[in-house]
């Protein structure tokens, strides 16, 4: 590791999120609102079941969350006309829990189709970390490293009941959005930060899940035969949705697979709990309007918001392009928050209508900043209490998360985080 200067490290882990919010009392899981839709029904499975997944660690055998009860085909029979053929149960993909081999395979197989971008463009490797997928640290976590590594870190806690293929290939995406995503960047890539070191900054969390949607998902799912399938599945603000942003059907396909993906990705996020009665919906955005940008993980229902606003808005990115990345007159920093920084993003986002960026963590129109004077390690510090961590945010000085199992601090890694 001497040899390879890591200069920033992202707490990633969509996971954090299951108990990370920088409001206390905003965990997505604290909502109340009925479910919006019965979760795809999930195969009975037990280990080993799946030959694919044989040569799985025992810990990270595939599992079974057990039948979730029938999958709610909402619009299945006004599809199964004449000209519309019976739709097709959902895919193995959207409902089979998988163990690390298959995990792996999946965060390759969407690697691969950014991997090209990531070095002619930047000369940067995107790689995943081989050895540490037992770890305990969230869930995954981006980093980059001089030489131009682009390092995703999988840890053993990504695996849950609610671990389908899809939601690994979104989770991936995300992870993948904290490289390409740019503008708004997280404030942890602002210290001594060059852009000669890695050839991009970390994205914050809003930036990678908007592009997780905008710019992955669709590369993921172009094509696949099974798309058809979440037709019956999608909820109806989401099919609406999808439906007003392309006229294309094969991409509305992609965006209803899409949708109901961000929806089981919140449910993976919130495992333990269960979100399926109290997660966050399509149909019930949130309300909250952010004073300044949040950087570090929104909570559930505005996550979801800004993955639907992704998958609706049609404002491509140059991926040989950081929208952002210029230095910030204020600073002379890549990556602080500046007036030239979101000009030169602009024409990479949605900014009006159902595309545009949500205002829960999205502020528009922000005035450069000088970061604050937050004293903080990087890594950030458990409060004295174990009830969450504070880490240092260049716009609101410090954040504060909490964490529903305690707080931990890991000091070989030096990252404060919760106990998942
Ligand atoms: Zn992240």
């Amino acid at each position: 590791m001497n040899d390879c200067k890591t200069w920033s490290v992202s707490l990633v882990a969509l996971a954090l999120a299951a108990c990370s919010s920088a409001d206390p009392g905003s965990d997505p899981t604290d909502t109340t609102s009925e479910p919006e839709i019965e979760s795809p029904a999930r195969s009975e499975q037990g280990p080993g079941a799946d030959a694919s997944s044989a040569g799985d660690s025992p810990s990270h055998e595939g599992r079974s969350r057990g039948e979730q009860g029938p999958v709610t085909a909402a619009f299945s029979a006004a599809d199964s006309t004449a000209e519309n053929p019976p739709i097709p149960d959902l895919p193995d993909d959207a409902t089979r829990v998988i163990g690390e081999a298959e995990a792996r395979q999946v965060a390759e197989e969407v690697a691969n189709l950014f991997r090209p971008i990531a070095a002619s463009a930047y000369g940067a490797t995107i790689e995943f970390d081989p050895d540490d997928w037992d770890g305990t640290i969230g869930r995954a976590r981006s980093s980059v490293h001089a030489g131009r590594i682009w390092r995703i870190t999988p840890a053993g806690t990504i695996f849950n009941p609610y671990l389908t293929r899809d939601v690994m290939r979104l989770l991936v995406c995300h992870e993948l959005g904290h490289f390409f995503g740019g503008f708004p960047f997280k404030p942890e890539n602002t210290p001594g930060a060059t852009v000669a070191d890695a050839g991009t900054f970390l994205a914050s969390e809003g930036s990678a899940d908007y592009f997780a949607t905008k710019e992955c998902a669709w590369r993921v799912w172009a094509g696949d035969p099974n798309n058809p399938a979440f037709r019956a599945v999608v909820p109806r603000a989401g099919r609406e949705k999808c439906d007003n942003a392309w006229h294309d059907q094969a991409r509305r396909d992609v965006c209803y697979r899409t949708l109901v993906t961000a929806l089981d990705v919140l449910r993976w996020i919130a495992y333990p709990m269960d979100s399926d009665i109290h997660g966050p919906r399509i149909e019930t955005p949130s309300t909250e309007v952010a004073l300044v940008t949040k950087t570090a993980h929104p909570d559930g229902q505005c996550r979801l918001d800004t993955m639907v606003a992704g998958a609706v808005c049609d404002k491509p990115n140059d991926l040989s392009k950081i929208p952002g990345l210029v230095p910030s007159p204020v600073t002379g920093q890549y990556g602080d928050h500046s007036v030239a920084a979101e000009q030169d993003a602009a024409p990479y986002a949605c900014h009006d209508g159902p595309g545009a960026r949500p205002l829960c963590w999205f502020k528009a129109n922000m005035p450069g900043y000088v970061p604050a004077a937050c004293t903080l390690p990087e890594g950030g510090v458990c409060a004295e209490d174990g009830s969450g961590y504070w880490v240092c945010d260049p716009i609101q000085d410090r954040v504060f998360t909490p964490c529903s199992l305690g707080c931990y601090y890991d000091s070989e890694s030096q990252i404060a985080d919760c106990v998942t």
